[in-house]
């Protein structure tokens, strides 16, 4: 038996970056994915990808922060594969770069709606759907910004650390009744954006791969086995915790 055979798995921000590479590592591990994101054309491409890698696999629309497309996207995964048992929640956005007093309201009321009310909305749905189908576990995506600060990003680093309170009051909460709830902390990961600033200056390529002792940017794949293992038997004890994958970076 595969590591997650027989599970049924949600990603939410499936359509590129860390979402597709966890995506593809839950259809590797054997679980029936359902690929989500707002992009559809990035969502069905990476539905493509788990297919042609022999995985199974469909994808479905949603916008995480209207609590009503996520109500649906968990009612689909359970009509469509008859339960659910696995979900990283994923889907985020960093927000303007500015300093706090030039943060527009409307910015940081979109990433606090994306980030983290988006992550109770999924967990509020998915936890029914989980304990209806026998326990399971959720993975929500933080960041290392949701440990400590990282300048120019008030509603980032306010919505991250969010996410890791909101990720343990679930645990606790839930922890008996067969659910387990962990947060993943990607250091900075070699998705498109980054790529960009990195490609951008020299001196940004540098100052990015400083900030970890490690000296070089996250692979998606990376995080993405931490996700699978976190939400596998192989980690049955483990609820509650924040983990960085980050390289060292919050260790210094
Ligand atoms: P990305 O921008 O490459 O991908 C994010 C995906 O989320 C996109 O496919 C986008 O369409 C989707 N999305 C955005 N808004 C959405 C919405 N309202 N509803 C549904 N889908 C939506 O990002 P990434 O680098 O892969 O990051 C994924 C997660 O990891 C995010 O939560 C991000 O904050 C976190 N993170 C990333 C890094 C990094 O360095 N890349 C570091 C730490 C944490």
């Amino acid at each position: 038996m595969s590591l997650l055979g027989n599970k049924v798995a949600l990603v939410t921000g499936a359509g590129t970056g860390i979402g597709r590479a966890s995506a593809l590592a839950f259809a590797a591990a054997g679980a029936r994915v359902v690929v989500s994101d707002i992009d559809s054309g990035g969502g069905k491409a990476t539905v493509e990808a788990i297919l042609d890698a022999g995985g199974e696999a469909s994808f479905q629309q949603a916008d995480v922060s209207d609590s009503a497309q996520v109500q649906a996207l968990v009612a689909y995964a359970v009509q469509t594969y008859g339960g659910l048992h696995c979900a990283h929640n994923n889907a985020g956005v960093l927000g303007a770069s500015a300093k706090l007093v030039d943060v527009e309201e409307a910015d940081f009321a979109r990433v606090i709606a994306i980030n983290l009310t988006a992550v109770f909305s999924c967990m509020k749905h998915e936890i029914p759907a989980m304990l209806a189908s026998g326990g399971g576990a959720i993975v929500n995506t933080a960041s290392y910004s949701g440990l400590v600060a990282v300048p120019f990003a008030a509603a980032y680093v306010a919505s991250k650390h969010g996410v890791v309170g909101l990720t343990k009051a679930a645990a606790v909460e839930y922890g008996r009744k067969g659910v387990r709830v962990n947060a993943v902390c990607p250091g900075t990961t070699r998705t498109q954006m980054n790529i960009e600033r990195a490609e951008s200056s020299p001196v940004m390529a540098k100052a990015m791969t400083d900030v970890t002792p490690m000296r070089r940017l996250a692979e998606p794949t990376e995080i993405a086995d931490s996700v699978v293992w976190l939400c596998s038997d192989a980690a049955s004890f483990v609820n509650g915790h924040a983990l960085p994958v980050d390289g060292g970076a919050v260790a210094q």
